[in-house]
């Protein structure tokens, strides 16, 4: 893909942040590669600035007073933008790359995300390797994590999956396993997930990873079902796909080929999913639900799902974010943010998992704001599936030893 040269008039720019500053800042240093740039401060503003040019670039915060990022993003692509899009956010990491995935969802390119206050040289850096404007038909923004690449690494074999255990904070006892999937690329070496699974999502081979890697678990899960009946197993699902309304049919064609009953099975959406169609999201995760699949909501209190959408939706689980989780000993609002939940949840008969517990101290104190299940680095880290069969055997064996003493 041609890459803009520095100095060569590279289109026009839009930024879409409620304060001055980096509005200032990020049209001065465009200015510098050549880039014609028009502000806005509110949601109003940007649309009549959509209305009246067609950027090649849009750089948008995320939070934007009363309204938010979200809201924009379904504005530009109501309004049939092709823009590249910049993510500026005072929010950590975790965040962006769930708003990175939202708009990547909508068809949007993202060039990249940058934190608040702002680095001048590192949005300069992204301009600078932007994509030459009217490219919107191309797949990927990057060029080295290409769809040819991934449908390769399908088929090579290279993608894996990892398992992290869900355990009752009390007692210890493993009731679920989440499946998290790794890339080992003999050209790329190991590649994240947050890297991988936004490009297979754009090149749209989500759904195709998603499958094969649940083929991949099935047959284990089915294994340690026998050792540890009551067990679960927990998939993440891609937003894309809770947009295809055959995948009810699909993911019960897997669990039937497996030998896995549907209540084993719990899949993870983010709360964002549920943002990008809901009359389409409703209709899939229900037609799940029916078929006797729970369903979680994941990374909860990251994203913009209005309680609402969370009573519409049936969901059976949710998995408060680690970001809360991890800050309770040193903020003293994330406790009150975790009783919050664990209310919500009580009333709403959803059962709840705290993510990222990393301590005693933190697993000690979530019990006491009632919570009843945890994963974390203090229990396991995300394991190969030989571990979680020693694991489990090594387990089971202690509990028969204890019954028969007994
Ligand atoms: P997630 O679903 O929120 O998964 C939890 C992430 O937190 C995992 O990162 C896990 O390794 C990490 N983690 C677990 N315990 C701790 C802890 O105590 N402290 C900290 N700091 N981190 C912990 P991982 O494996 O890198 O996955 C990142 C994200 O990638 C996942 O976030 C999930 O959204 C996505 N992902 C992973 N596998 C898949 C997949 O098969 N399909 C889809 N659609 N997304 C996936
Ligand atoms: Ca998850
Ligand atoms: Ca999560």
């Amino acid at each position: 893909m041609p890459i803009a040269q520095v100095g060569t008039p590279a289109g026009r720019l839009l930024v879409v942040d409620d304060e001055a500053v980096p509005r200032l800042l990020v049209a001065r240093t465009a200015a510098v590669v050549g880039i014609a740039t028009d502000g806005a401060a509110t949601l109003a503003e940007a649309r009549e600035r959509l209305e009246a040019f067609r950027y090649d670039i849009v750089v948008l915060d995320l939070a934007l007073g009363e309204h938010d990022g979200v809201e924009l993003l379904r504005m530009l692509r109501d309004a049939g933008s092709d823009a590249v899009l910049i993510i500026l956010s005072g929010f950590n990491e975790r965040v962006r790359q769930a708003a990175v995935r939202l708009a990547g969802a909508l068809g949007f390119r993202v060039a990249g995300t940058l934190g608040k206050p702002l680095r001048v040289e590192a949005l300069l850096g992204l301009l600078r390797l932007l994509p030459e404007p009217g490219h919107a038909g191309d797949t990927a923004p990057d060029t080295v994590i290409d769809a040819r690449t991934i449908a390769a690494g399908i088929d090579n074999g290279e993608f894996v999956c990892l398992f992290q255990p869900e355990v009752t904070l009390h007692g210890r006892q493993v009731v679920a396993l989440e499946m998290l999937a790794r890339w080992r690329s003999p050209r790329l070496g190991p590649v994240r997930p947050d890297l991988f699974i936004p490009a297979a999502e754009r090149c749209g081979l989500i759904d195709r990873l998603t499958c094969h890697l649940m083929q991949q678990a099935l047959p284990h899960f089915r294994r340690w079902r026998e050792i540890h009946p009551g067990l679960s197993l927990a998939v993440n699902l891609s937003p894309l796909s809770l947009a295809d309304l055959s995948l009810p049919e699909q993911v019960s064609a897997v669990l039937d080929a497996a030998g896995v009953p549907a209540e084993a099975m719990v899949l993870e959406v983010t709360e964002g999913a549920v943002l990008l169609d809901e009359v389409v999201a409703a209709d899939v995760l229900t037609r799940l639900r029916i078929r006797g699949i729970r369903l979680s909501i994941d990374d909860f209190g990251t994203g913009h799902s209005s309680l609402l959408s969370l009573l519409r939706m049936p969901f059976s689980e949710v998995k408060i974010d680690q970001r809360f989780v991890g800050d309770c000993l040193r903020d003293p609002e994330a406790p009150k943010i975790i009783l919050a939940v664990v209310s919500l949840a009580r009333e709403l008969g959803l059962q709840l998992v705290a993510e990222g517990i990393e301590s005693e101290p933190v697993a000690a104190l979530l019990s006491e704001l009632g919570c009843k299940i945890g994963q974390g680095y203090l229990f396991a880290p995300p394991l190969p599936a030989a571990a979680i069969t020693a694991r489990l055997e090594s387990r089971a064996a202690k509990d028969a030893a204890r019954a028969v003493a007994g």
